[in-house]
């Protein structure tokens, strides 16, 4: 398994030199690497998959969802830049594997899905694993969580038409927010979005991805 791991880790910093003149660097954060390699991905994928746990790709994960592929929940977080004092919205739960990420850079990780099946398997999941700075929140995730707003950085793992407005303004001012954009299932890009202080936003395309899309 460890070995295992450390394929994976060497998989993520190839296809980050690889990529690096798309993403506009060729090393992830040190922080970020060691949160994936602390989070054991074979306890968030089905029995069936589990010989695949640690491979560079996405793997169903049930409900006709995925897990996406380690590089990207890699380079996702990274363009978060999160800070032991991160307040972060992820839509999508899904296996709750990225959650677990998240949650190990920062300081409350508040997760929204809106499948209730999924959202109960992980936070199960995530409580037997002993993550506890993480609030689950079942509903549509294109509304974001105003209860808790406003977030220093907002991640969506799922595709959407274009970016939802009530995600932007529950984004705080200097925040970051990166979304996949484009059509459900293919031609769509990982967007990178900051806000300033005055509320300008400035939105970057940073690579072709596919992911499953936001409904
Ligand atoms: N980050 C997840 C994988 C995400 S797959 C992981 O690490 O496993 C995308 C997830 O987004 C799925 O679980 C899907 O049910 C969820 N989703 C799709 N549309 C949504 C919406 N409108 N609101 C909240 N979650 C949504």
């Amino acid at each position: 398994m460890i070995n295992d791991i450390d394929k994976m880790l060497t998989n993520i910093e190839r296809e980050t030199y690889l990529t690096r003149d798309f993403i506009g660097k060729d090393k992830l954060s040190t922080e970020v690497m060691a949160a994936m390699r602390a989070v054991p991905r074979d306890k968030f994928v089905p029995q069936e998959q589990k010989d695949f746990a640690y491979h560079n790709g996405p793997l169903e994960i049930g409900c006709r969802q995925t897990i996406s592929q380690p590089f990207i929940v890699a380079l996702m977080t990274d363009f978060l830049a999160l800070k032991p004092d991160t307040k972060v919205l992820e839509i999508g739960t899904g296996s709750g594997y990225q959650t677990a990420v998240l949650s190990l850079l920062a300081d409350k990780v508040y997760s929204v899905e809106v499948i209730d099946e999924l959202a109960f398997s992980a936070r199960q999941r995530l409580k037997k694993l002993n993550y506890s700075n993480i609030e689950f929140h079942i509903a549509n995730g294109h509304y974001g969580w105003p209860e808790h707003a406003p977030y220093d950085a907002i991640i969506v793992t799922a595709a959407a038409a274009s970016i939802p407005p009530a995600l932007l303004e529950q984004l705080k001012p200097k925040g970051t927010m990166v979304i996949p954009i484009g059509h459900a299932h293919c031609c769509q890009s990982l967007v990178l979005i900051n806000k300033d202080q005055q509320n300008n936003i400035k939105t970057k395309n940073i690579l072709d991805v596919c992911f499953v899309p936001l409904v």
